[in-house]
């Protein structure tokens, strides 16, 4: 027991005590060091607060475990899985799209030895990596071309700076968008050199609007996807198919910045308002960007796929190499853009449209299952009801996806206490609280990892 500031000892007395010793030539003096200071300051500052201190003797084994467990915790990784029991399908902060096992195969493929990433092995010349993807985002789309940047704010920032820099864009009020992530739509066309021509009001945007503002000067027609706002009531905005026709007559470019991007019809599952790429580009704009990490399900990246004039312009552009995707992103989508394509059915492949698509009694009894090993843990309120899921991802706002959740509520713990401890368990489990309730949603969370979400309960009720 430690009682005053001058019972604290010497940090050059600890590192003298033989266990400490062994500790210190197992894990290095700096580390060492580290955490006995850490252990030290921490005593200092309870005496000074007035408490008492109890550690254990510092030649004892319990000491130096002590010690070691605070190396070792210095020494985990920082970046590390949790489980999203958030009930938002696409999560930003939760790395957004879990990756199917033949994508996270490819990646570590890739990794781990030398790749063709830029070479032709039919010519044995340097190839391009753009190669890889580019024909599968064809048949995918139906456009006659694409490219694969970083993510899908280098996408546009790139489209924008290769076909309209210093002259003009114009686009409607009611997309000039703000996603996450401080991406506004006008401070990426002022970084492009573009000049943003705004047409129309925040609620209705005419085809005369756009005609009226273009001129000799006007490059771009913009579109983008309000992917995470919704305007609704007297509203107003022109068809694809007519502003492409415009766009034509004009000699100037139709592109449009979807966000998510999907390559099949969400409809079936009840989401509407998600436009498919490939409708899109049916419609006569030029040129799209979307994301490879939102409804696409794959890795971080940022699709361009349109009219082949405007790809090659983009290809050479002296900004592609700033934006350029990695070789383990590149692996990762090719294999995800292969599950869309036959004998796969994507729906049953890529997890983020699987769990759209899970029927919504597998996830009730995911929730019951829940529940009972909960109830069995020893707690009293526990309960499952129907919830609603959100696909997120700046995707389909407005749109609830029907789910099943479990709440709960422990007699000794405020719900914040309890999301604390969660986030502190070995595989962080992150839920939601409502009403004063701890809610976990289970269209987010795999069957596999109901039982550590258990785990890591039992242990914050008895450590
Ligand atoms: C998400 C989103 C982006 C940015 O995509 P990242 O891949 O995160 O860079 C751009 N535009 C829209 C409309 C979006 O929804």
């Amino acid at each position: 027991m430690l009682k005053t500031l001058r019972d604290l000892p010497q940090i050059q007395t600890l590192l003298d005590q033989p266990l400490i010793k062994k500790l210190e030539a197992q894990l290095g003096h700096a580390q060492t060091v580290a955490a006995l200071r850490g252990i030290i300051d921490q005593a200092r500052a309870e005496l000074l607060d007035g408490a008492e201190v109890d550690l254990p003797a510092f030649d004892s084994y319990q000491f130096a475990d002590q010690v070691k467990d605070i190396i070792n915790s210095a020494n985990a990784s920082s970046l590390k899985p949790v489980i999203n029991a958030t009930g938002i399908l696409i999560h930003t902060n939760l790395g957004r799209a879990r990756m199917a096992p033949e994508a996270v195969e490819a990646m570590q493929a890739i990794a781990a030895t030398p790749s063709n990433l830029e070479l032709d092995l039919n010519t044995g010349k340097r190839g391009s990596r753009h190669t890889h993807v580019e024909e599968l985002i064809c048949a995918l789309t139906g456009a006659e071309a694409a490219v694969v940047v970083n993510n899908c704010a280098a996408a546009v920032l790139l489209s924008l700076m290769a076909t309209a820099a210093g002259r003009n864009v114009v686009a409607s009020r009611s997309e000039l968008i703000e996603i996450g992530g401080s991406f506004r739509l006008p401070d990426v066309i002022a970084q492009s050199g573009a000049m943003l021509r705004e047409v129309g009001a925040t609620n209705k945007t005419r085809l005369s609007d756009y005609a009226a503002a273009i001129n000799e000067d006007t490059a771009v027609l913009l579109k983008s996807h309000t992917s995470n706002f919704k305007i609704v009531g007297f509203t107003a905005s022109p068809e694809r198919r007519d502003l492409a026709q415009l766009a034509k007559e004009n000699d100037v470019i139709l592109m449009e910045d979807l966000g998510s991007g999907v390559l099949i019809d969400l409809a079936q599952y009840g989401l509407v308002d998600e436009p498919v790429v490939a409708d899109i580009l049916k419609s006569g704009v030029d040129l799209v960007m979307f994301s490879g990490d939102k409804l696409l399900g794959g890795p971080q990246a940022g699709i361009i796929a349109g009219r082949a004039d405007i790809i090659d312009d983009l290809k050479s552009h002296p900004l592609m190499r700033a934006v350029r995707i990695d070789k383990l992103s590149l692996a990762a989508l090719e294999a995800t853009l292969r599950l869309y394509r036959p004998p796969h059915d994507p729906t049953l492949k890529i997890p983020v449209l699987q769990m759209l698509s899970e029927p919504l009694e597998t996830i009730r009894q995911r929730a019951h299952e829940l529940s009972h090993k909960l109830t069995s843990l020893g707690i009293i309120d526990v309960e499952v009801f129907e919830s609603a899921c959100q696909v997120g991802g700046g995707t389909l706002p407005e749109q609830d996806v029907a789910s099943f959740a479990v709440s709960l509520t422990l007699p000794a713990m405020s719900p914040d206490q309890f999301a604390a401890q969660l986030r502190q368990s070995a595989t962080p489990v992150i839920g939601r609280i409502k009403n004063a309730r701890t809610i976990f949603d289970l269209r987010t969370v795999r069957a596999a990892e109901v039982p550590l979400i258990v785990a890591a309960i039992a242990k914050i009720l008895s450590p």
